[in-house]
């Protein structure tokens, strides 16, 4: 048994402590709704262990768990990851570097490569970042990269989809007494992940800490205005604009913070020719 469920079942048995009848209202009224084929009863529901999230007062234990999950079903079932070692390796070891100094290192981050032509990168919870082979090879330059990633795990510093999965249960109205089953969350968390625009105010929280963290590194920090103003200058929009809103407004504010940085001495990971050869054998 793992330590997440062990904690979620104290958590229903103190709830069967507490409150027997509130509980079976709670099911009752369909919080939990048992798959097709499955009738389950409440007591079943106690004892077989449907685990159920509580989203307000996660810990990073719980984030971790829920973001493995998600990510199991992004690279079982939306995407294929890349089997270029070399790239694989670079990629790691470029977010390895960023994520110490991020605002949040006490996490472990792990970092995958799309097999996808599209230019895109996406983060889930618990210290999950893609990026795309399309978008390493729009990237000029390792600190462009760096930057992207920065960015995606400024995302996850902020606890973004955390929140985000938490409003979404709210207005749907599937967070119960209980909390939400784990399941929902995991088919939530993916399309948030992949297909649901974050919100501006996230975005521009992300880059500032993409920013802050490109900095701490030592990576030039123009990498990632650089970066975003090629994306707004390209005639089609890129998959990563679609669920990244309010593109021009973020190379306005991140080409202000370039101009007042503290870290303007920053500058890894300019070397265009440099970065060419570590990506050839995409
Ligand atoms: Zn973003």
């Amino acid at each position: 048994m793992s330590t997440f469920l062990h904690s979620v079942t104290q958590q229903i048995r103190r709830r069967w402590f507490y409150g027997l009848i509130s509980l079976i209202f709670a099911i009752g009224v369909g919080v939990a709704t048992p798959r097709p084929g499955q009738a389950l009863s409440w007591v079943d529901l106690l004892f077989n262990g449907i685990q159920y999230v509580q989203l307000s007062n996660m810990s990073d234990r719980q984030e971790i768990e829920l973001g493995g999950q998600i990510n199991q079903q992004i690279v079982n079932n939306e995407f294929r990851l890349s089997r270029n070692s070399r790239v694989n390796n670079y990629v790691n070891d470029i977010g390895q570097r960023l994520a110490p100094a991020s605002d949040r290192p006490n996490i472990p981050y792990h970092f995958q490569v799309v097999s996808d032509n599209q230019i895109n990168a996406f983060a889930t919870m618990g210290g999950y970042v893609y990026v795309t082979t399309g978008l390493i090879k729009e990237a000029s330059n390792e600190a462009e990269l760096a930057g992207v990633i920065g960015h995606e795990i400024g995302h996850i510093a902020g606890r973004h989809a955390v929140n985000q999965l938490r409003d979404a249960t709210l207005a749907q109205g599937i967070a119960g007494a209980l909390g939400v089953e784990q399941d929902v969350l995991v088919n939530l968390g993916v399309e948030l992940a992949l297909r649901l625009p974050a919100s501006r105010g996230d975005e521009y929280n992300a880059d500032e800490r993409g920013f802050n963290n490109l900095g701490r590194a030592g990576y030039a920090q123009a990498g990632l205005v650089t970066f975003m103003q090629k994306l707004v200058g390209r005639g089609s929009t890129p998959t990563i604009l679609s669920t990244h809103p309010a593109a021009s407004d973020r190379v306005a504010r991140l080409q202000t913070m370039l101009d007042s940085s503290a870290s303007a001495s920053a500058n890894s990971g300019l070397d265009a020719a440099a970065y060419r050869t570590r990506i050839n054998s995409l």
